[in-house]
């Protein structure tokens, strides 16, 4: 009997050959998996196979699955919209934010991050295509919000995330290299030290995590090729 191979597995061969082809490590990107809407031991399971970061968009599902993992060592990202009232619980309970479009809400988070925990890790969201309808800063908005977190004590500025438009044709490619090159500005004009922690670009997902690669991404956010389709909600 021959084994399908395992859709992780699957995946990892994709992020490898991607990477190979752009001339990039394999180590140069992580896989953020996005566990939304899976439960505790769906991500058990994948912790098992060696994968250790983990998405979530609500905030009480996701307090609900921590703290039936806690004998596990994962690493917590927020990618959900955050309103005022959660950030106390995301500064608790995770180890990095990629939905920041605020400087209210960056600044609660950098107060509210408890003393013995490591500053928490934080992307801006970008809305790279300036959709009416998305979250995220526009691209002029960037610089200052940057500037302005990077001064936050208990944060640690790593780059930008990105949720590119769904039908674009060219698989998000121009959005995905807008991204890129607004990170390697923002490294330009940053003062030294700020500079040197922005090593992130969060961008890519199940259908185009392919052309993310290519221009850069160091952080693949992936549902549906991890999991299969999501149930709806
Ligand atoms: C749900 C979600 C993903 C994963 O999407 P898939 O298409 O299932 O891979 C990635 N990023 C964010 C912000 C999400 O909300």
């Amino acid at each position: 009997m021959t084994q399908q191979p395992t859709p992780l597995k699957t995946l990892q061969h994709r992020i490898d050959h991607s990477c190979r082809q752009a001339g990039r490590a394999a180590a140069a990107v992580t896989l953020l998996a996005v566990s939304k809407t899976r439960d505790a031991e769906a991500i058990r399971a994948l912790h098992a196979q060696g994968v250790a970061d983990f998405g979530e968009n609500y905030l009480q599902e996701a307090l609900a699955k921590q703290s039936a993992l806690t004998d596990l060592d994962l690493t917590w990202h927020f990618i959900g919209p955050i309103q005022s009232n959660k950030t106390r619980d995301i500064a608790h309970h995770f180890d990095w934010v990629h939905t920041v479009d605020r400087l209210k809400i960056a600044r609660r988070l950098s107060e509210q991050r408890p003393a013995d925990l490591p500053p928490l890790n934080l992307c801006i969201q970008v809305n790279v295509d300036d959709e009416a309808s998305k979250s995220g800063v526009s691209l002029a908005e960037v610089p200052p919000l940057a500037a302005a977190i990077a001064g936050l004590p208990n944060l640690r500025l790593r780059g930008l995330m990105a949720i590119p438009r769904a039908d674009a044709t060219d698989g998000n490619q121009a959005a995905f290299r807008t991204l890129a090159m607004t990170l390697s500005q923002l490294r330009h004009t940053m003062a030294a030290q700020s500079a040197q922690s922005l090593d992130t670009l969060s961008m890519g997902m199940s259908d185009d995590f392919e052309t993310a690669i290519a221009e850069g991404a160091t952080i693949v956010r992936i549902g549906t090729a991890l999991f299969g389709p999501r149930p709806d909600k």
